[in-house]
């Protein structure tokens, strides 16, 4: 088989954060992280902050930049 275009398994969905607490950046995987469905908002995912353990909420990544360069993934 031949894959034409690449997918992202949802538990493979990568996303980032910031702690609003002490201003820690993760960045996890969909799988690692707790997946809340607000009836107002949609559905929003959230990690517990390694450093002070306050709640981080998610903004998922696209993939696309990613495959290619790495430049858009705020590793620096
Ligand atoms: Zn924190």
């Amino acid at each position: 088989m031949e894959i034409i275009k690449r997918g992202v398994p949802p538990g493979e969905r990568v996303y980032t954060g910031v702690c609003r607490n002490c201003s820690t950046e993760v960045r996890f995987k969909r799988s690692e992280a707790e997946v809340h469905e607000d009836q107002r908002d949609g559905e929003f995912v959230s990690v517990c902050c390694p450093v002070c353990h306050s709640l981080i909420y998610g903004t998922e990544q696209k993939m696309k930049s990613a495959l290619f360069s790495g430049q858009d993934w705020r590793d620096r």
